[in-house]
């Protein structure tokens, strides 16, 4: 049970969105593993967050404590019909499949739960208003 490319020695980015919980699940539990068995590994963890508290955060770090790498709520919704520009379409997948970012995983996921709903819910808000309007006109003060 050695290194497997998916298992490699974190990087310090990994390390510190690992300690931000901003890693996908599988990563973020073999990150958890390495530390439980690796002393360096934990050492690399507290200087991290040593470097935090004293404020010396690094751009990327910057960056992804502020979610300013990020695709839009938008984006993804365009990237989930396939209706994205090249140029931000391997931006985003490498953001989702690489950085694993779990916050827009989570809503990317929940845009696919809107987009699955949407057909069910146009007719069933049709027949609503339809009924609706019929009531209305049956009872004028409501
Ligand atoms: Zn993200």
């Amino acid at each position: 049970m050695e290194d497997s490319p998916a298992s490699g020695e974190p990087t310090d980015a990994e390390l510190s969105a690992f300690l931000d919980e901003a890693l996908a699940p599988e990563r973020l539990a073999a990150i958890e593993t390495r530390l439980r068995h690796s002393e360096a590994l934990r050492s690399r963890c507290a200087a991290l967050l040593t470097q935090r508290d004293a404020g010396g955060f690094t751009l990327g770090e910057i960056w992804r404590r502020y979610r300013l790498s990020c695709p839009t709520r938008e984006e993804l919704g365009s990237w989930l019909v396939g209706g994205l520009a090249d140029d931000r379409l391997d931006y985003v997948r490498s953001h989702l499949d690489v950085v694993g970012c779990a916050l827009c995983r989570a809503s990317l996921a929940d845009l696919r739960e809107e987009a699955t709903q949407v057909n069910s819910t146009q007719s069933a808000d049709r027949r609503r208003r339809f009924f609706q309007s019929s009531v209305g006109r049956l009872r004028p003060q409501e």
